[in-house]
């Protein structure tokens, strides 16, 4: 096993990751940016390295600066967090040829899954469904007509680099899918030196719904069943919660087992979650990722497993040591994302937080680097906690959480802890009845009064 590992990320994530090393008698290494030396990501860590200044163009995102701070520390390992280098092919290759591990899957699979046009083919290709639309990128806008009008309007086109909602455009009619087919491929060009788009069928009210994988070196592949990451906002999750309300026990067994084959059958490695869109009986495949996702703790608390546990012991090269049979689910989870932001119009709130008080008691679990006196940089995402809230039903997890969201003192600044409270009083959401389009249309109805 590891004696240490570098951390390559900040906030929430970072801590979770540390957190993961010291109950496994692993060291670590925090980095981060001038403008997070206060952090508690930073506190915590055995060792801390400044690797730049506070853009993340120059600081996590900065390669050269991360592997010194390895080769400095002799850290044996690098976890990448989410978001950052977590999904940067080129990244794993440059750790890789250091000598050192990079805790994922190989440069293969992350450049193949984040090639959105050549991850659709090869799941295809592997017997996973996936949503009808252009085979392959757009190469002359009339062919792509041809196939927009035979898909059916909506059409939505998307960038093949795409991730975290940009990229994206929908062509309400055959007027507009010119415009919709420019404008996303400038837009991507300008987010990820990509204008590369493809073309889906634009499903109108599926379920967000996605399995968490796990993959040793000896073949040994599991899934942990799925998550319903419906409650979005401009293509962004909200509140994350399995099991999915929407899913009966056939449908269930159906999806895991043909996302574990198909993953099997990649000869992938690491943890990975394969993403659905669900509508109708159907699922269709949307996009994998190659990484820890934001929500994991919510297939943690149903599972007892400790997800980033099991992938430094998978880059460690050990084996799962239990079968699809061993997995069992209990109970029921739900995670909110607890954002800096106004809960009304979601303009970024940073600041200094001049009170902080976390909830706790019997099945709550707050991942958060915050404290009293700590001020929240300007520069990053403005996630900045998360709570996740376990109980034996849903009814039950709904209480708790509505309990824990009215303990928890965060002040100074504003958060997403309002709507949270708001969302629970809805009915749609109490009874699990919604879809990816749902909380938009509600946030519309709000703000009309
Ligand atoms: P990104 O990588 O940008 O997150 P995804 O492909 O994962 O893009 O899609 C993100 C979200 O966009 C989905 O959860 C869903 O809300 C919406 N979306 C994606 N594809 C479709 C589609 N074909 N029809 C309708 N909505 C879609």
């Amino acid at each position: 096993m590891f004696e240490k590992i570098l951390i390559a990320n900040r906030g929430e994530i970072a801590l979770r990751v540390h957190r993961a090393c010291r109950e496994m008698g692993i060291k670590t290494v925090a980095i981060h940016s001038e403008a997070d030396s206060e952090a508690m990501h930073v506190r915590l860590a055995d060792e801390s390295v400044c690797v730049g200044p506070a853009p993340a163009s120059q600081s996590y995102l900065n390669i050269p600066q991360i592997i010194a701070a390895c080769e400095i520390t002799g850290a044996q390992a690098v976890h990448p967090g989410y978001g950052f280098l977590s999904e940067n092919a080129r990244f794993a290759e440059i750790v890789e040829a250091h000598g050192l591990v990079f805790i994922g899957p190989t440069p293969d699979h992350i450049r193949l899954m984040g090639d959105k046009i050549a991850a659709k083919q090869a799941v295809k290709e592997a017997g996973i469904p996936v949503v009808p639309g252009s085979e392959g990128g757009i190469k002359d806008i009339d062919e792509a007509k041809k196939v927009a009008d035979e898909i059916g309007y909506p059409v939505l086109v998307k960038a093949a680099a795409g991730g975290g909602g940009r990229g994206m455009k929908v062509a309400q009619t055959a007027q507009d899918f010119r415009e919709a087919v420019e404008t996303a491929s400038r837009e991507a060009e300008a987010a990820f030196g990509d204008g590369a788009v493809y073309l889906e069928k634009y499903l109108g009210q599926p379920r967000h719904i996605e399995i968490q994988i796990l993959a040793d070196t000896h073949g040994n592949v599991v899934h942990l069943g799925e998550r319903d990451c419906s409650l979005q906002r401009r293509h962004q999750k909200v509140l994350e919660e399995a099991p999915s309300p929407a899913l009966n026990a056939e449908i269930r067994e159906r999806i895991g087992r043909v996302t574990r084959d198909a993953v099997a059958a990649f000869g992938y490695r690491g943890a990975g979650t394969v993403e659905y869109l669900y509508e109708n009986g159907e699922f269709y495949f949307i996009e994998m990722n190659t990484r820890l996702q934001v929500e994991h703790p919510v297939t943690e608390a149903i599972t007892g497993l400790d997800l980033v546990r099991e992938q430094i012991r998978i880059a460690a090269g050990e084996t799962l040591g239990y079968t699809q049979e061993d997995i069992s689910f209990n109970g029921w989870a739900i995670e909110c994302r607890i954002n800096a932001e106004d809960p009304e119009t979601f303009a970024p709130s940073p600041g200094k937080v001049t009170e902080f008080h976390a909830p706790g008691g019997l099945g709550v679990r707050l991942d958060s680097g915050l404290y009293a006196g700590y001020a929240i940089p300007p520069y990053y995402d403005s996630l900045i906690g998360k709570l996740i809230v376990h109980g034996k039903t849903r009814e039950e997890t709904l209480l708790r959480l509505k309990r824990s969201l009215e303990e928890m003192v965060i002040g100074g600044i504003k958060t997403t802890k309002d709507l949270h409270l708001a969302l629970l009083e809805e009915e749609a959401f109490k009874s699990g009845d919604y879809h990816i389009r749902w909380l938009e249309i509600w946030l519309a109805g709000r703000a009309k009064g």
